[in-house]
């Protein structure tokens, strides 16, 4: 292409007081949401209903840093995870973008808190079943997630209550019909899943909800639920870690092999997670764990 002509001086005086008075109006609606005054939603319906608007001229990462408790790191995490690049302006989306904000958007501004789903992942023997279970006794009001599994239950486990123990062709069923949340086959044997729809109503009416999922499943809840916040539990060290899992004696020594390799895979994947509780007392470790469920979004 060639370069455009540039334009008679005359027009390009025009054009930059068009260029301030733009930039102005832009201001003007990143401050209107910064104070609440308008949601981020309208200005999306505005951008998406006039191109020539000043609200189409918005780029994305100005209009979400201004969604009060949505800082810039959590802007640039949003907008890659919803797959939105640095520069792009609102008016520019494409179709499958626009919808990807919209309902990212509906749900922030929605009156639903998205940070209130904790995700609890770590390495294997950490202690999370341990954890989560201390939870679940001592803060009724965590909804903690009941998992899908085709893994057959321990002494002590009640179906309903600590899994759902499912047949091969019942999990294949909730798989097709997209009624799991995530799901992953755990230590190369057994398939685990978070059923869909209970996370979702105890959100829709307020709640607080915790997973206990491995790795895997940790990140597809970030791909799909982006405010989501991880907590990646660690042990006090790598002996002791090894000495937890050898004690509970449930896994022969295969089992155990292959756990201890998983769990290192695992611990070297803790960066990715917001935050990181070591586990050397249960009831401290549940606390911590608890009150990250109410951090605010813009300080997480
Ligand atoms: P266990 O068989 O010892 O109860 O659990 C084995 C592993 O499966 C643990 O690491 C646990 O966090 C993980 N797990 C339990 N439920 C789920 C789930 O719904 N999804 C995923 N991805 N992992 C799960």
């Amino acid at each position: 292409m060639s370069p455009r002509p540039a334009p008679p001086a005359v027009d390009r005086a025009a054009a930059s007081r068009a260029a301030v008075v733009a930039r102005q109006a832009r201001a003007a609606i990143k401050h209107a949401v910064a104070s609440k005054a308008r949601t981020a939603q309208d200005v999306l319906d505005a951008a998406w209903a006039d191109r020539q608007s000043a609200e189409a001229g918005l780029r994305v990462r100005e209009l979400l840093t201004s969604v009060p408790t949505l800082g810039p790191t959590r802007t640039a995490r949003v907008m890659a995870q919803l797959g939105i690049a640095e520069s792009k302006r609102v008016g520019g989306l494409g179709i499958r973008q626009r919808e990807k904000l919209r309902t990212y958007l509906r749900i922030r501004e929605g009156g639903i808190e998205p940070r209130r789903l904790v995700v609890l992942a770590g390495p294997t023997a950490v202690g999370k079943g341990t954890v989560s279970a201390y939870i679940r006794d001592h803060h009724p009001d965590v909804h903690l997630s009941v998992s899908a599994t085709t893994r057959p239950p321990r002494r002590g486990e009640i179906d309903g209550v600590h899994y759902y123990f499912v047949s091969d062709a019942e999990f294949d069923q909730m798989v097709q019909n997209h009624q799991l949340l995530e799901w992953a086959t755990v230590h190369n044997s057994f398939r685990y899943g978070t059923p869909r729809e209970p996370i979702e109503t105890a959100l829709a009416s307020g709640k607080r909800v915790m997973l206990e999922i491995d790795l895997q499943g940790a990140r597809q809840v970030r791909e799909s639920m982006p405010d989501a916040v991880l907590v990646f539990l660690l042990p006090p060290s790598w002996e002791e870690l090894v000495r937890r899992l050898i004690g509970r004696g449930t896994e022969d020594a295969a089992e155990q092999a292959r756990r201890l390799e998983t769990a290192k895979v695992e611990l070297a994947a803790q960066d990715e997670f917001d935050y990181r509780v070591i586990n050397s007392e249960v009831g401290q470790a549940a606390q911590e764990v608890v009150e990250l469920t109410l951090v605010p979004a813009a300080s997480a």
